[in-house]
């Protein structure tokens, strides 16, 4: 039997019901949300909310639930309250100084991954942001070497604790605009998820975009300044034959070509993402 001087702490089922009825019509996933940021107050999997509704917490875990609850009903993104998000199978801490990793980023690691390996022994991710690219890559291609680079400080700093946390050692961190910093000039495979939302989208007004940062969102000249400045460079700085990978917005495709094809890149393509919408151009 439990200590009967619990019994008026709440218990996980009715916290999920008050959760709920907090989050309805702030998020979309309101059930889902309030699930994870009980698992992360719990330091428990999904499975055991449904295994055990009766179970009660004590203060200070519903304190700690009600705080983040009241920062999701705020807006603030899950992976920001929880700390860490997934991608490519592997968990990934995130801060605020980074941008929140997205399932269609994993489009670049299929595309980098398909390539032999032999045509991906020295790779550069540019705006690793929390290192994502970067490190997948890295562990997916143990023998492959890695640099990552990011105008941010505090963005490196979660990138170099996740390849610490993942234990990834063939990936080097420098910071840098996208290459003013680099001078090697050999690699066979360039990844970028740059910022490429244009100043004026109202889609920065909402959502998780608010809070995340914008020198890894918003990019001038229609949201294509970055990705021009950082596709030209590129040039200077690839094997004969290298790739060049780049994420964009979906309704970029068109213009991204075309400044590819400016610059002479060959077998210029671009690939859809997991939603069907063209997220990727290669070159
Ligand atoms: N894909 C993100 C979004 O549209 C933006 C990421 C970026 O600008 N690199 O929400």
């Amino acid at each position: 039997m439990p200590e009967s001087n619990q019994t008026s702490a709440p218990s996980i089922q009715a916290l999920l019901e008050e959760a709920c009825t907090l989050l309805t019509g702030v998020s979309e996933s309101a059930r889902l949300d309030a699930e994870v940021l009980l698992c992360h107050c719990l330091d428990k999997p999904r499975a055991f909310l449904r295994a055990w509704p009766e179970r009660q917490l004590d203060a200070t875990q519903t304190g700690q639930f009600r705080h983040l609850l009241e920062q999701r009903r705020q807006g603030r993104p899950i992976a920001y309250l929880t700390g860490e998000r997934e991608f490519w199978s592997r968990t990934f801490k995130v801060t605020p100084d980074v941008l929140i990793p997205r399932p269609d980023s994993e489009l670049l690691i299929e595309l980098s991954l398909s390539l032999p390996a032999n045509q991906t022994g020295n790779i550069i991710d540019l705006g690793t942001g929390s290192g994502i690219l970067a490190i997948t890559l890295a562990a997916e291609r143990p023998s492959a070497k890695v640099l990552a680079t990011d105008i941010s400080s505090g963005a490196l700093e979660v990138a170099r604790q996740n390849a610490e946390r993942l234990a990834v050692g063939n990936v080097r961190f420098v910071q840098s605009h996208w290459f003013d910093s680099v001078i090697d000039a050999d690699f066979d495979l360039v990844v970028s998820n740059p910022p490429y939302i244009a100043a004026d989208d109202p889609h920065l007004q909402q959502g998780d975009l608010r809070f995340e940062p914008d020198t890894a969102l918003v990019s001038m000249d229609m949201g294509l300044k970055d990705i021009r400045l950082l596709a030209e460079q590129a040039r200077n700085h690839m094997a004969p034959g290298g790739h060049l990978l780049i994420e964009h917005g979906y309704q970029q495709s068109a213009q991204v070509q075309t400044i590819f094809k400016q610059l002479n890149y060959r077998r210029v393509d671009t690939h859809q993402d997991l939603s069907g919408n063209p997220r990727v151009t290669s070159g």
